[in-house]
């Protein structure tokens, strides 16, 4: 299998984002998958894991359940590089989407929203992609909660996740979250997201291991789901 950088444009202090997509040799992929990490800068780990992926698959071409896979190592470059939530415009790039729910706040702490929705080069370059590419499901990594959340149609991909991992799934993550990703594309686009929250302070070895079959099993949960297209 090859994966090959599809696309890539420049965060504001000049650092690559990234888009790799698998190379398939079969006409019709079961379904596309997206998987993005690295929203937060402070929660680098999802990188790890995507790129961890990346290896696997490359090495296995199995693995891939001949879908179509979109891998988004590190969405904020810039924040990663600070180890801040926000990117380099202090925006929460998962308040920035173009939402029903979104609220105008000019108050600059770690959930600035953005002077206006989607004010971010980070935020328009997932909105492209999920408008170009039309992933049938699509998986972000943050942390620090040791759960799964999900929006939109995920409640049955959440579970069998849950019990791969052992984390549980919490549908309601506690507190408002406007202009996130997962209204965007979940609550309002119908596409299932799931956003897996890994525990704080681990190893990322030890967290690809425990993840390690949720993750396959979100990737390939079109085989186990009867008229799937
Ligand atoms: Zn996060």
């Amino acid at each position: 299998m090859i994966i090959k950088q599809e696309k890539e444009i420049l965060s504001p202090k000049n650092n690559k984002i990234q888009l790799f997509k698998t190379e398939s040799s079969f006409a019709e992929p079961h379904s596309t998958v997206l998987f993005i990490g690295v929203f937060h800068g402070d929660e680098p780990d999802g990188e790890f894991l995507i790129n961890n992926l990346i290896t696997d698959i490359e090495k296995n071409p199995d693995l891939t359940g001949n879908n179509r896979i979109l891998f988004i190592p590190c969405l904020n470059p810039d924040g990663k590089q600070e180890k801040t939530r926000e990117n380099s415009n202090g925006v929460d790039l998962n308040r920035n989407f173009p939402t029903k729910n979104r609220i105008e706040s000019d108050e600059k702490n770690e959930f600035y929203p953005g002077k206006t929705a989607a004010s971010e080069i980070e935020t328009r370059f997932i909105m492209e992609i999920v408008d170009e590419y039309k992933p049938d499901r699509i998986l972000t990594i943050h942390s620090p909660y040791k759960i799964i959340n999900y929006d939109g149609p995920a409640d049955e991909i959440s579970e069998k996740m849950s019990k791969l991992n052992g984390y549980p799934v919490q549908v309601d993550i506690g507190y408002p979250t406007p202009g996130s990703f997962g209204t965007y594309a979940g609550k309002e686009r119908k596409i299932p997201v799931i956003t897996l929250e890994l525990p704080e302070n681990s190893d990322p070895e030890d967290l690809w291991v425990e993840n390690k079959k949720a993750l396959y099993y979100f990737l390939n949960t079109n085989l186990n789901m009867a008229g799937n297209s």
